[in-house]
């Protein structure tokens, strides 16, 4: 966990509990601009059920290709950042220059 995320999860906190705290203000807020309204009816159209579990299925099955099958050291080797095969034992990238 690098620094940025730590600070962004503080501030990211922050923020949740100061719209806890005011909550019934952001509710009433988010109805008189109509969001409430125009979120269901995006509901209604959209995220039906069937939706919902194709949405699920695909965030699943979708993976970055070329990660899982092949093993972390030896001829399958692959640039992080590129992506290309990487040959031999060197650990820089031959495609990008970066370091593998
Ligand atoms: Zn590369």
């Amino acid at each position: 966990m690098t620094l940025g995320i730590r600070k962004l999860v503080v501030l990211v906190l922050v923020a949740a509990i100061f719209l806890l705290a005011n909550l019934w203000f952001v509710v009433n807020w988010l109805e008189e601009k109509g969001v409430i309204d125009c979120a269901k009816q995006v509901r209604k159209d959209y995220l039906t059920g069937t939706a919902i579990t194709i949405i699920v299925a695909l965030l699943i099955l979708l993976v970055r290709p070329g990660r899982e099958a092949v093993s972390r050291w030896g001829l399958g080797r692959r640039c992080p950042v590129c992506d290309a095969r990487l040959s031999g034992r060197g650990s820089y990238c031959s495609e990008c220059g970066s370091k593998a």
